[in-house]
């Protein structure tokens, strides 16, 4: 591990500053004196754009002298500060930069921490896109909804075994499971040496689609030499091996019996394909129904059967109106929303918002799936609503109804000793996965000096010779709104902030813009700052305290100072008062 991080990189950094031309005259000084000297070799650069110190918007660009390519374009779900953020994507100021260095994407699989930034990159930079059958079908609907499905987005379909070239780079795909099908790793080929990037993984030797992670691949590409493996450290923390994806069939069959006459709501990730595939099973096997809520649901389960990734047996899917036909006992509704994601299906069922589905003490819940870090209080609070509906709700901790789709230890140095690289940089982690990650491929032999943890905006450069974090690059977050709206700015975000904390004040008054008379006001309203009936007193001072400025101001034509004035001299008044700093906002009406 690179424990002097920092002064690699300031170093590094100081490095970068030089000209660029600096390497070739050391090289042509060598020769002129004549010492035998091998040319310097050219680095691989990696740089990070999302996806270190955060599980959410991955995106790493490869550059060999002077191509590029990217892998994966992620989201990130917003933390609870930032008020009516939607999701966060990378800032994509230095592809921008690079555009016409940069020959594609490749992407590893359909996980919005992979896909959900891509059609905002797309409307920036038109580059080809490669991805395998399912992945590319997630991504065309994401093209759809953006309008980029007009062609001038170029769609590649590509398979386990193909190789994909950007410029210098030849990208083979090779297969592994995780908790989406058609998820592939990348071996990287460059002049500079042969680089695996695992993307998300895990070893699942009973997949539910039988096609098990392509270990024999790995360990080819291990004999052969692999210079440096970026590998996923989501779990890096957790000891052992994940559990198989049809454990989880398993437990949902004796949860199924359990049910008995209930009816089951089983919440899962939309995109966990096979985990709903095992849902319609067993639900076929039992005589029951079963019905997607939820629209992302109903998308990937659209793409998912469209494509053969499912299969549907004729007459188990039946439409949400069609609920009030069937007894509960013949009934599974699958939902999203097991993040406890407000405006989700299953917390519209919570808060009996939900417009045809009602909770009642005859509904046995599964929640199947495992809190992200940061949403716990928000699952929570679902389950809390649930049960206050007299509704039975299984989670994560009683039953097995959900399994990770990320190596645990043993997987991850399964893998370290499979590919055995030379450098390791550990990545998909927060920083304590990726500390975890480096100490284990330091327990297999890996020297510390070989490993770095890098962060998002560093640039690493690798040689046959060493590995170090080379410099910096722009990378950020940026706030996405709404649908289809690109930047939050920064005063938004703050003033967002401010409302959600301390609330608004609204002072109005109506000024004679011919005299500069006041002629009307001031009135104040407040909103989720104080309730006016039980601060009639607060009112009231902030009424004198307008009123002392508007005659202070008495017959100006400078509306724009009263407003200051009036601004400032509440927001102090208040502050003294609460020791709160609520938005105020005049309204000086000129008539
Ligand atoms: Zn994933
Ligand atoms: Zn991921």
């Amino acid at each position: 591990m690179q424990n002097n991080k920092k002064e690699t990189l300031e170093k590094a950094v100081v490095r970068e500053k030089k000209p660029a031309s600096e390497g070739r005259s050391h090289h042509s000084r060598y020769e002129k004196i004549k010492l035998p000297q091998k040319a310097p070799s050219t680095p691989v650069k990696i740089a990070f754009l999302g996806g270190l110190n955060e599980v959410g918007k991955n995106m790493t660009l490869y550059e060999y002298n002077g191509d590029m390519f990217i892998v994966d374009c992620g989201l990130a779900f917003p933390d609870t500060e930032m008020f009516g953020v939607d999701f966060v994507i990378p800032d994509f100021t230095y592809v921008e930069r690079n555009k016409d260095k940069i020959k594609g994407i490749i992407i590893t699989h359909g996980h919005e921490d992979h896909i959900g930034g891509l059609a905002y990159l797309l409307k920036a930079l038109k580059i080809p896109v490669y991805a395998t059958r399912l992945t590319a079908g997630l991504i065309e609907g994401k093209l759809a909804e953006h309008k980029l499905d007009d062609g001038s987005v170029k769609m590649n379909v590509v398979k386990p075994g193909d190789h994909v070239k950007f410029g210098a780079f030849d990208v083979e795909l090779i297969r592994v499971n995780h908790s989406i099908p058609d998820s592939v790793a990348f071996a990287i080929r460059s002049p500079a040496g042969l680089i695996i990037q695992t993307g998300d993984f895990k070893i699942d030797t009973t997949p539910i689609d039988g096609g098990m992670i392509d270990l024999a691949r790995f360990a080819a590409l291990g004999n052969e030499g692999v210079l440096c493996m970026l590998s996923d450290s989501t779990n890096a923390e957790n000891p052992g091996f994940s559990q198989s994806e049809s454990k989880v069939g398993e437990s949902f069959e004796s949860l199924f019996q359990k049910a008995g006459n209930k009816r089951l709501i089983i919440a899962t990730f939309a995109s966990n394909i096979h985990r709903v595939q095992q849902i319609i099973n067993i639900a076929e096997k039992t005589g029951r129904k079963v019905v997607l809520s939820g629209r992302s649901l109903e998308h990937v389960v659209e793409v998912g059967s469209q494509l053969g990734y499912l299969n549907i047996p004729d007459g188990v899917l039946i439409g949400i109106d069609m609920i009030k036909k069937y007894t509960d006992d013949k009934l599974v509704i699958i939902t999203t929303g097991s993040q406890g994601e407000p405006m989700s299906a299953l917390s519209r069922m919570a808060l009996s918002e939900h417009r045809k589905v009602e909770i009642t003490p005859n509904d046995y819940v599964i929640i199947s799936a495992k809190p992200i870090p940061g949403n716990e209080k928000t699952v929570y609070r679902v389950i809390n609503e649930l049960l206050k509906l007299g509704a039975e709700v299984i989670y994560e901790k009683m039953y097995e109804v959900h399994v990770s789709g990320h190596a645990c230890q043993e997987e991850l140095k399964l893998m370290l000793g499979l590919v055995k690289p030379k450098f390791f940089i550990p990545v998909h982690g927060e920083q304590k996965h990726l500390r975890r990650h480096a100490s284990l491929a330091e327990g297999m032999g890996i020297p510390t000096k070989n490993i770095v943890i890098s962060d998002n905006g560093y640039e690493v450069s690798i040689t046959s010779e060493s590995i170090a974090v080379s410099g910096t690059v722009p990378a950020g977050k940026v706030f996405v709104d709404g649908y289809g709206v690109g930047d939050v700015g920064s005063v938004v975000m703050r003033d967002r902030r401010h409302l959600g904390q301390d609330g608004l004040v609204i002072v109005t008054a109506v000024i004679d813009s011919a005299s500069g008379e006041f002629i009307s006001g001031p009135e104040v309203v407040s909103r989720g700052f104080v309730y006016v009936r039980e601060a009639e007193k607060l009112i009231n001072e902030i009424k004198e305290c307008a009123a002392d400025v508007m005659d202070s101001f008495s017959g100006t034509s400078d509306v724009g100072a009263v407003r200051n004035k009036i601004k400032d001299d509440i927001s102090r008044l208040l502050y003294e008062r609460t020791k709160r700093s609520p938005m105020v906002l005049p309204l000086i009406i000129e008539v």
